[in-house]
């Protein structure tokens, strides 16, 4: 099976973590708000201005939460300062032992806005100055009265570290598998459709901006229903993968090839004008007609037909140099197939 030949990761899709971000945010206008007020009113006066720093600074990001693209850097830029307030909180004389239970947030929040790695990472550092904290602050010994409880709440924080860490990993593999299966064709590996078209659309914006010429092959399967019939469906599937294999193959790795459907194909090249795309196709005719495709012993002879189209001489969007390659690859066809017009 071709291995597609583009990342998935280019696209940043978390709007699981826009919306924890977004509760954190909420809950920090106005649960914080409430303890600014009231740290005012016992006189802790530098805990409120943090506090209210954090507030304003968390209402900014309300306000622009939408516009934010990369979304974890920012999460980064907001949960350390939450978490320093916190710590400082923590260390506050005013706030007595039971301040302590608002560590427990702290490895939730950092998987749940920063992934298992940023995250574990940012909760043992947030944790262990916690521990230092609650440490000096009341002086834990072994035997000291009370010492069970504190156990009770490092352990708890320690296995909300380790729950959150599994299940993160989790969500990312499932994550991952799911962005996978949309955006390939199961058979052959390639690129669906959908992905192609976004492809394209990076490459038309290079194109607009650069000028970066880009080139459209549209690669058909010759008499292809004759496979189906001569040799069964499994056949036909085998011998789809097999071109797949070979349009994947014989291409640079900045180029993509995608299923379109059916027993069609595209290719994108990307740099290249028709000038320097025609003897590309013409190399991918000459390799699916000399090249063996075996099925249960028996060879298969395929060829393909294939229409080229250039970005900007035909066409600015995908429907228009689409159009003008199928119609090349219907001239093709016409022409007595296994060649390539453009
Ligand atoms: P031409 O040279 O004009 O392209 O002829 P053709 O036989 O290739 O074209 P036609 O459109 O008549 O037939 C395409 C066939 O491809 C019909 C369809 O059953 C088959 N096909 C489409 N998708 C699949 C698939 O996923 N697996 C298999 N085995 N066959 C498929
Ligand atoms: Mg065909
Ligand atoms: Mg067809």
């Amino acid at each position: 099976m071709a291995d597609p030949q583009y990342s998935f990761r280019s696209r940043e899709v978390s709007p699981h973590q826009r919306a924890v971000l977004r509760a954190l945010l909420w809950f920090t206008c106005s649960a914080v708000l409430c303890f600014a007020a009231l740290h005012f009113y016992v006189g802790d006066i530098w805990l409120a201005v943090a506090e209210l720093c954090l507030v304003a600074y968390a209402a900014l990001l309300l306000y622009v939460l939408q516009e934010i693209e990369r979304l974890r850097p920012r999460s980064l830029l907001f949960i350390v300062p939450f978490f320093i307030v916190m710590m400082y909180a923590l260390a506050s004389p005013e706030n007595g032992a039971t301040v302590f239970v608002w560590v427990l947030l702290v490895p939730l929040l950092s998987h749940l806005l920063l992934g298992r790695w940023q995250g574990m990472v940012v909760a043992m550092v947030f944790m262990g100055c916690a521990g230092v904290i609650l440490a000096r602050k009341f002086e834990v010994t072994p035997g000291m009265p009370g010492l069970i409880e504190v156990v009770h709440v490092i352990l708890c924080a320690i296995a909300i570290a380790g729950f959150s860490h599994v299940y993160e990993a989790s969500r990312e593999r499932t994550e991952a598998e799911l962005r996978r299966l949309a955006l390939v064709d199961p058979l052959t590996g390639l690129a669906n459709r959908s992905r192609f078209r976004d492809v394209f659309a990076q490459e038309r914006q290079r194109f607009l901006r650069h000028k970066t010429p880009v080139s459209l092959l549209v690669v058909d399967v010759d008499h292809f229903k004759r496979v189906n019939d001569d040799y069964g469906h499994d056949a036909g599937d085998v011998a789809l993968c097999f071109v797949a294999d070979i349009l994947a193959g014989r291409i640079r790795k900045t180029d993509v090839a995608g299923r379109l459907g059916g027993e069609e194909f595209g290719i994108l090249l990307s740099g290249a004008d028709i000038d320097y795309a025609r003897p590309v196709a013409n190399m991918l005719c000459e390799r699916v007609r000399l090249r063996a495709c075996r099925y249960r012993g028996q060879e298969i002879a395929l060829s393909i037909s294939i229409g080229i189209a250039e970005l900007g001489r035909d066409g600015l969007d995908f429907r228009s140099v689409f159009a003008n390659a199928d119609r090349r690859l219907y001239k093709a066809k016409a022409e007595g197939r296994d060649r390539v017009v453009g």
